[in-house]
């Protein structure tokens, strides 16, 4: 993928979000900007609401919405909302407030089992309920996916070269968090889908494709912690995980 170019363009974009920025103005803004996307989609034929995998993808999300947001501890209740988009990435996202898009790629591409879904959700949720794009002062710059979109809507009228279809594959990415934020979101997001009644065990075969598909550096969760960590700290977290998971079988 090219990572890279989505860095650059990003960057680009980049506003520094000020400190005074409240969850509600974020989530409002996020979900202004998150139909925006969805228009954009619907008018490419790209918002896929029909097929097989739009229908799993959704499925698990319904199933784990309401465990979401129990771990909601922000003071604003989601409107927790999930959109699937045609596209042969491998891409995920979630912005504040919890409004979410899943791409077929994602999900055909690397042949993922509803488990191996719920793990990616579980991931993306906790990013979005822990709200590390708006705590994320952790690269040079704080990246808030809002307002970055705002730009790109602008940017897909004023600058050409860029399709709309461009602008969503540049900004649905798993965006630079940092290394403790991925770490956060892979051991909450963990005992999410297990809470969820997803078997977590599955996680660690999803990091393992995820990781051979995107040959490790690059694309869709390349800013992660290394393999070897991810999978030792999910060995570590398991037991907690299955706890979660066996209390409801
Ligand atoms: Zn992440």
């Amino acid at each position: 993928m090219k990572l890279l170019k989505k860095v650059g363009l990003i960057s680009f974009f980049t506003l520094i979000l000020s400190a005074c920025v409240t969850t509600q103005q974020m989530n409002a803004q996020a979900a202004s900007q998150y139909n925006q996307v969805k228009q954009q989609a619907s008018a490419q034929g790209a918002l896929d609401t029909s097929s097989s995998t739009a229908r799993r993808v959704r499925a698990v999300f319904n199933k784990m919405k309401p465990y979401a947001e129990q771990e909601n501890t922000t003071g604003v209740p989601f409107q927790w909302e999930i959109m699937v988009i045609r596209s042969n990435d491998l891409n995920a996202w979630a912005m504040p407030g919890g409004k979410m898009a899943f791409y077929t790629g994602l999900v055909e591409k690397l042949n993922l089992n509803d488990d191996e879904i719920a793990t990616v959700m579980g991931h993306e949720m906790t990013h979005a309920l822990k709200e590390h794009s708006k705590a994320g002062a952790n690269r040079s710059a704080v990246i808030d996916t809002a307002f970055a979109i705002t730009q790109a809507v602008v940017g897909d009228v004023n600058v050409g070269g860029y399709s709309g279809l461009g602008m969503l594959k540049a900004y649905g990415l798993d965006r630079p968090f940092s290394r403790s934020d991925e770490t956060e979101a892979d051991e909450l997001g963990l005992y999410l889908m297990a809470k969820s009644g997803y078997n977590p065990r599955a996680a660690s075969q999803l990091w393992i494709k995820m990781g051979k598909a995107t040959g490790g550096a690059g694309g869709f969760f390349s800013t992660h912690p290394a393999d070897s960590d991810r999978q030792a700290n999910l060995e570590k977290w398991l037991p907690k995980a299955l706890e979660y998971y066996n209390a409801r079988r």
